[in-house]
């Protein structure tokens, strides 16, 4: 059974928004563009991942995807959760290209790509760490759970993976995503006493969802170049900014096509840019608006949220008005 799903990571949502408002010429497009490809493959790989794990007979497990789980003020992250009576397995998933070399016993792996050689940290160790959060997580919260059995998946399809050292567990840890049931199956032969109850297995589980606190990017962090980003509304079919309303039709002036709700896609491009409100002046400002009325009848057909009062007023997305889909 699949208990959560992944979603598209919001920061590809996010850089989607600014690559398509950035001008062709500007000096930090090819650089954002760049970081969006590489964000978009990255899930493309974890996408590829939930996929040869659900071709695993899971009758009697439970899939959860991309779990966030806060712990002692900070947080750990599972790509991917295996649970069942008698085993838990998380699953670390590196979209990692080129030839990767695991140095455990100095807890590095390098990879080698395009002539450039680049370290990271063992991703077996990190894995390992998540499990042993997971394990103590759960404990401090009065679950006895079942035995934590990690695993790395390289989710890049061309990686080349290489065991110099002939490491065990990196060969009894590490796989690619094709070849996840021959790994893991070994554990579930080998785990088949069952440790906890159906009905704790499923209260672990609520208990995860529940916990589970969902990455917001930092905009600020992402030091994006506001004040070079194209303003107004986006033709839906020739993609040039800047439709004009008339009649509570948006118009484009390049094609001549016109839409009931091009604005609906500007003020979610608004929000993810900006963060998550908007008052009326910003709307009439970034979506080409003149009439203050005008604005406050749009604003007032979608599902926002509104607080404030007048001048102070401001909205942020409604439950109906998804900024991650
Ligand atoms: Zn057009």
């Amino acid at each position: 059974m699949i208990a959560k799903n992944r979603s598209i990571p919001k920061e590809v949502r996010i850089y989607q928004a600014i690559v398509s408002r950035l001008p062709i010429n500007h000096p930090r497009k090819a650089e954002l563009e760049s970081r969006l490809a590489r964000k978009r493959a990255g899930y493309k790989g974890e996408k590829e991942l939930d996929y040869h794990i659900s071709q695993i007979d899971h009758s009697k497990l439970t899939i959860l995807h991309d779990l966030r789980i806060p712990f002692n003020d900070t947080h750990f992250q599972i790509d991917s959760l295996l649970i069942s009576n008698s085993l838990i397995i998380p699953i670390d998933s590196k979209y990692y290209a080129g030839t990767l070399e695991f140095y455990p016993e100095f807890n590095q792996m390098i990879q080698y790509l395009n002539g450039n050689e680049k370290v990271y940290p063992d991703p077996v160790l990190q894995t390992k760490i998540q499990a042993r959060q997971l394990k103590a997580f759960l404990i401090s919260h009065q679950y006895s759970p079942p035995p934590i059995e990690p695993f790395v998946a390289i989710t890049h399809s061309q990686a080349i993976i290489k065991n110099p050292t002939q490491n065990k567990e990196v060969s009894q840890r590490v796989f690619k995503s094709p070849g996840i049931f021959y790994k893991i199956n070994p554990y579930l032969v080998k785990y088949q006493n069952e440790i906890i109850s159906d009905q704790e297995t499923k209260k672990i589980v609520k208990f995860l969802l529940k916990k589970n606190k969902p990455y917001i990017p930092d905009l600020k962090a992402l030091n994006l170049p506001y004040d070079d980003l194209q303003k107004g509304v986006e033709c839906p079919a020739c993609n040039t900014f800047g439709m004009e309303r008339f009649h509570s039709l948006w118009g484009c002036k390049r094609c001549g096509h016109i839409s009931k709700d091009a604005h609906i896609a500007a003020l979610k491009d608004y929000f993810l840019i900006n963060g998550q409100s908007i008052n009326n002046g910003q709307f009439r400002d970034f979506l080409g608006i003149s009439s203050i009325h005008q604005s406050r009848r749009m604003l007032s057909r979608l599902d926002l949220n509104r607080s404030g009062e007048k001048k102070g007023r401001v909205y942020t997305p409604g439950k109906t008005f998804p900024l991650w889909d």
